[in-house]
């Protein structure tokens, strides 16, 4: 392949747009920067637009990842003893369940078949199962889509299931927020957290993190400290400063993408949330019309319950994970598969954020998945499913 450089379509790291590479690809601002400041209070108050969280609802902007962003979810609300109740979808579900444990917490887990969701009714039969034992559940954790299978849960049910028993709903979101819809306020969740390189459309390097007024209460009334560095006390007199437009320091936060955060957001809202949840939605009917061209089977079983932000697919007959190193040779990076159960079997393809205001790049991508099948010794026609992505990108247009 040429010495392009390859175009980066796996689950986060993504593209970003050119407004967010120029405002990062500055000589460093210190974290009392005027225009720091005033990028750091105003991503602050787009979150909550984002999130579709109301004002009592308090954002939370700090160094680190998405694995950051979970484990100060867990290190502030949940306690040793305390019982959870973990929708499990995958490899990330799986991580947020080592996390409770480790905080001496139990969690039962509600698994299903890769590819599937467990059914809210599970949720709610455990929370009740849990209280005819004379426990009381502390909080209900799912992930809204688990990137090693490509399945996405509705959480709205699962934070009313745990409003009903007085429990906590924690969602990570990492690979749906600002893609996926998500009303933190009208579906009453508790926390929903993510990460700034997935459908945020930034460089990794932010976690974040919007906490309802009641996961702050349940924060201070824990008995057990919070880690220092994740605890909300901590954070909070900072982010309501930088809100406030004033300075202030606790830990120093990464300043370019704070000043990339500000473009990165503002670009989600530039057409409101319902505009950007539905060029996720065409995008990926649209990807999903190519694969079906190419022949190509998803791990998500129902339609219903298949992510918008990325396409997990099952490698054909005599073809197996050599075709991620073929699609890289023509110019294109997708991820080779997570989830433990079917590792070998399948491939993930990304696709959020700034790449699908570019139709070129998901041609782009389809052309290198269906030229390294052919490299593969399995023929497709290729230019049939880059027509199939195109027609149906202009038919969920009109
Ligand atoms: N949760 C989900 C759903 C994810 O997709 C990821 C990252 N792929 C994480 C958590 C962890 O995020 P990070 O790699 O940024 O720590």
């Amino acid at each position: 392949m040429s010495s392009r450089r390859r175009l980066v379509m796996i689950p986060g790291p993504v593209e970003v747009s050119p407004a967010v590479r120029d405002a990062f690809s500055v000589p460093p601002p210190g974290h009392l920067a005027p225009d720091v400041i005033e990028a750091f209070g105003a991503s602050l108050e787009m979150m909550r637009t984002v999130w579709l969280a109301d004002a009592s609802a308090q954002p939370f902007l700090v160094p680190g990842s998405g694995t950051t962003a979970m484990e100060m979810a867990v290190a502030n609300l949940i306690e040793p003893g305390d019982d959870v109740v973990v929708v499990n979808t995958g490899y990330f579900s799986d991580r947020m369940v080592e996390m409770i444990r480790r905080a001496g917490a139990q969690a039962v887990e509600l698994t299903a078949v890769v590819g599937e969701v467990p059914n809210p009714s599970r949720a709610a039969g455990a929370c009740e199962d849990l209280v005819r034992s004379g426990r009381k559940v502390k909080a209900i954790f799912a992930t809204h889509v688990d990137t090693s299978t490509a399945v996405r849960c509705d959480p709205k049910p699962l934070a009313a299931i745990a409003r009903e028993h007085g429990a906590l709903s924690v969602f990570d979101g990492v690979c749906a927020t600002a893609a996926e819809r998500f009303a933190m306020s009208g579906w009453d969740a508790d926390v929903y957290l993510t990460a700034s390189q997935k459908a945020i459309g930034l460089p990794p390097g932010l976690a974040l993190l919007v906490a309802s007024e009641r996961a702050l209460a349940a924060r201070d009334a824990r008995k057990v400290p919070v880690p220092l560095a994740l605890d909300w006390n901590a954070w909070r007199p900072v982010m309501q400063a930088y809100e406030a437009r004033k300075a202030a320091y606790f830990a120093t936060p990464p300043t370019n993408l704070v000043l990339a955060l500000a473009v990165g957001l503002r670009e989600i809202l530039a057409e409101g949330m319902d505009a950007r949840f539905a060029l996720h939605e065409r995008a990926a009917s649209a990807m999903r019309a190519a694969w079906a061209a190419l022949g190509l089977r998803s791990v998500p079983t129902r339609e219903g319950s298949a992510a918008n932000t990325l396409s997990a697919l099952r490698f054909p007959s005599r073809v197996d994970a050599t075709l991620v190193g073929k699609i890289a040779e023509r110019g294109v990076s997708v991820a080779g598969g997570l989830h433990p159960a079917i590792r070998a079997e399948y491939f993930r393809v990304g696709h959020m954020g700034y790449a699908l205001t570019r139709p070129d790049m998901l041609m782009r991508t389809i052309e290198a998945v269906g030229g390294a099948l052919e490299d593969s010794g399995h023929p497709v026609d290729t230019a049939a499913a880059v027509k199939a992505m195109l027609t149906e990108l202009q038919a969920a247009r009109v």
